[in-house]
């Protein structure tokens, strides 16, 4: 190819050589072009670029530098150059920080700087303080990268710094915001909760004071809520000032129920008669909003007051609503507090403080008392036939009377003393400072009593109510406050007992049956403590078969020193303590052990019944322990019979309906007891999911002698017959009763003719 290009070349001859001359030309030209081009671009590139660079630089706002191993500025934009206070860049070259800045804001500064060269590690977006304030508190976001030389030795450091002042004014505020919701959160002060809330403001507006006022009870003044900042000297003026459409800023929004911003105090209409008064203190504009509930009703006022007259940015009429936002939220809060603790410690009804704010009365009165050797009296007031009333003019007259009732006490009782409603138509009255006379105590409550007893209008009729009281005196009736409530309900009772419409003052007859009584509760607690109860057990026969079909379990309680007692002597105790409860608890599961472990031993399976008190059966969870009584002894359900009374049955009849249907579904039987006495009515015994009536022993025991009896017993036993439920007869003792049951159709019998109630053992013989 070359040796053919060689040829065409010179065979081209001179024709061929001038074009080739032209194109060598033309080259060289294009060649040149593009050097003199490569020369010129790349000169004016290097001015251009350092002039761009500078410029660009010099423009930012952010401050870009460079320091060399000591520190000294080597080169800086002219945001460094004019904020370190100076016009050229000369003069800043050589310093360092420590010559422009006080020592101990430079350290930190220094110290990280030295840091970046020891490592050659830069540091990123530091956030540090400025030292150049601007007359607010400057942030910056600082980047420092170590300076190197050509051949990468660390000459220095290059720094980037950005003013990032808002961002953190911005988070401050937010942070601030969310501390002063947690405030209320957590139910802070509400005087500690503004103060904090104005120097959150004032911090974020220099410059600027705030101030909250708090609207009066009465809706027509302002009274200081928080002004840290302001004069002392005028807080004390503004305080109580009343609002009006003339009121300075406060008063006046107070009264439109909207912002209301003065530009100037001095010379704005709203200020006129208080002007020369602010003069002295050198308040200039004051932007005020009323703080609003939250269903607008005025609550109080936020306000800004500035030095300087103008009108608010609206960075600042942002700052005066969120403000007076929270404001509102936390007055609203504290008043809802009030509320409830209100409600808490006083009864709705009467306004009356209840139990709660006089148990802690009533310890400080007789700690008083102690000191001062005064008497303190405590009266228990029940209304006479309240109930009545209640039913017989309705609950509004009810009501009504309870308040009258107990403004007519009031009106008698010095402000020392305490009047409490502690029930429906109960009260107690604590008197306090009295001299140590029972004759002076029941003088005082005899005239509460007269007071109460004056004729008073209920719907439209004029009716009088009397009242029985049991009173107490400290020291002479008890030391504590639940001794000398505890006697003074004994002289209550006392009161009732004698026909009411009296005053019963405590006495050493009630206190030694009082005594008695908690004697024996205590005796009770304490044999349920140490198990002292143990179960007989009553056959129940079927007279046909002769067999043994059921037994029921018969509480015993086996006391250290009397013996056995019998349930006649426990019962009701352990009704009126509550003590039923665990004991009732004891006899089930006790019965249901024993049953199962009678069948365990190989005997023929019976029922066992088991009698329930009102007070267990209406236990919530009554039918809960049934079933778990059942699962622990692995008991059937259908070996287990309850025994419940009527007057159990009628104290509610739905909710005992659903109860025995419960209870049906867990399988167990029921049985009503005692059948007979109560007053059932019989259209309902036909809803009540039972197997079986127990004739009462005092419809037997007379058998065959009262004709009146037989006649109740036969009826009890075709009754049942009708209604297709078992019957057995209990007490019963003789073959005359025998017979006659026999005769009448009811074959089941319980009773000593059977056999006596038997201890565990004696009765398994039986069985076996
Ligand atoms: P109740 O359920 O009617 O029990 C029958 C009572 O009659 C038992 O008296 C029994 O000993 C007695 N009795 C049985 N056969 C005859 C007889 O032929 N002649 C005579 N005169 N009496 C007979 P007890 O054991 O003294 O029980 C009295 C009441 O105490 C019971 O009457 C029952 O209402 C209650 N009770 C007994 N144990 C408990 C219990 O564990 N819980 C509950 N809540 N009450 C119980
Ligand atoms: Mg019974
Ligand atoms: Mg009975």
């Amino acid at each position: 190819m070359a040796k053919n290009l060689d040829y065409s070349r010179r065979d081209s001859g001179a024709k061929v050589a001038s074009n080739d001359d032209t194109q060598r030309l033309m080259a060289a030209g294009q060649r040149l072009a593009a050097e003199v081009s490569r020369l010129f671009t790349s000169q004016t590139d290097i001015a251009d670029r350092h002039y761009w660079l500078e410029t660009m630089v010099n423009h930012v706002p952010d401050y870009i530098y460079a320091k060399d191993l000591e520190g000294r500025f080597l080169i800086a934009n002219r945001a460094t150059v004019v904020d370190n206070g100076f016009t050229e860049m000369q003069e800043l070259v050589g310093k360092t920080d420590y010559d422009l800045h006080p020592h101990d804001m430079v350290t930190k500064t220094a110290e990280t700087e030295r840091q970046v060269i020891e490592t050659g590690s830069p540091i990123f977006g530091m956030e540090e303080r400025a030292f150049v304030d601007k007359g607010y508190e400057r942030w910056l976001m600082t980047s420092k990268v170590p300076l190197r030389n050509k051949q990468g030795a660390t000459i220095g450091i290059v720094g980037v710094s950005r003013d990032i002042s808002d961002r953190k004014k911005a988070e401050r505020l937010m942070l601030g915001q969310a501390r002063l919701l947690e405030m209320i959160a957590t139910g802070t002060p509400l005087d500690k909760f503004f103060n904090e809330l104005i120097l959150l403001i004032e911090a974020h507006l220099p410059g600027i004071i705030g101030s909250i006022l708090l609207l009066s009870e009465d809706g027509r003044h302002l009274l200081t809520g928080a002004a840290p900042s302001l004069d002392e000297a005028y807080n004390a003026a503004v305080h109580g000032i009343a609002i009006g459409p003339k009121a300075g800023s406060c008063g006046t929004a107070a009264w439109r129920g909207e912002p209301v911003v003065v530009a100037d105090i001095l010379s704005d209409p709203l200020w006129e008669d208080v002007a020369d008064f602010v003069r002295p203190f050198g308040y200039r504009s004051c932007w005020s909003t009323p703080i609003l509930s939250y269903q607008g009703k005025v609550l109080g006022t936020f306000a800004l007051y500035s030095l300087k007259a103008g009108l608010p940015s609206a960075e600042q009429n942002e700052l005066i609503s969120m403000a007076a936002h929270l404001a509102g939220i936390a007055i609203e809060r504290r008043q809802s507090e009030e509320r409830i603790q209100f409600m808490a410690h006083h009864d709705a009804l009467t306004g009356l403080p209840n139990r709660v704010l006089f148990d802690g009365r009533v310890t400080a009165a007789l700690q008083q008392a102690r000191i001062t050797g005064q008497w303190v009296a405590l009266a228990f007031l029940d209304l006479d036939n309240f109930k009545l009333i209640n039913d017989t003019l309705g609950h509004h007259a009810g009501d009504e009377l309870l308040r009258i009732a107990a403004g007519r006490m009031l009106a008698c009782v010095r402000k020392s003393d305490m009047v409490v409603r502690v029930g429906g138509d109960e009260f107690i009255i604590l008197l306090t400072g009295l001299p140590p006379d029972s004759d002076i105590v029941t003088s005082r409550l005899e005239t509460i009593r007269a007071a109460i007893g004056a004729p008073l209008v209920l719907s439209g009729r004029t009716l009088q109510v009397s009242c029985s009281m049991g009173v107490v005196c400290y020291p002479d009736h008890g030391q504590t406050a639940t001794e000398l409530l505890a006697n003074a309900d004994s002289a209550m009772y006392r009161a009732k007992e004698v026909g009411r419409n009296n005053l019963q003052l405590f006495d050493a007859e009630m206190a030694a049956k009082a005594r008695a009584k908690l004697l024996r509760h205590e005796e009770l607690r304490d044999a349920v403590a140490r198990g002292e109860f143990v179960l007989h057990y009553q056959p129940q026969m079927n007279l046909k078969t002769g067999r043994i079909f059921a037994a029921e379990s018969l509480l015993r309680w086996q006391h250290p020193e009397r013996g056995l007692v019998s349930p006649a002597d426990i019962i009701p105790l352990a009704e009126e303590t509550g003590l039923i409860v665990p004991i009732g608890d004891w006899v089930l599961n006790q019965a249901c052990r024993q049953n199962k472990a009678w069948q365990d031993e190989g005997l023929p399976p019976i029922v066992i019944s088991v009698n329930v008190s009102a007070r267990q059966f209406r236990e919530r969870n009554w039918v809960s322990r049934v079933a778990e009584a059942l699962e622990e002894s692995g008991l059937e359900p259908r070996y287990l019979e309850l025994e419940l009374t009527e007057s159990l049955i009628m104290q509610d009849v739905g909710a005992a309906i659903a109860t025995m249907h419960e209870l049906q579904e867990l399988g167990v039987h029921l049985a009503i007891d005692d059948f007979g006495t109560g007053y059932s009515s019989l259209s309902a015994l036909k809803s009540f999911p039972v197997r079986r009536l127990k004739i009462d022993r005092s419809f037997v025991q007379d058998i065959p002698g009262d004709a009146d009896d037989m006649a109740i017993t036969g009826a009890i036993i075709s009754l049942a017959q009708k209604l297709q439920i078992a019957v057995i007869a209990e007490g019963v003792e003789t073959q005359a009763q025998v017979d006659f049951l026999r005769a009448s159709g009811c074959h089941d019998v319980q009773g000593y003719f059977v056999s006596r109630p038997l201890i565990p053992a004696a009765f398994a013989a039986l069985l076996a």
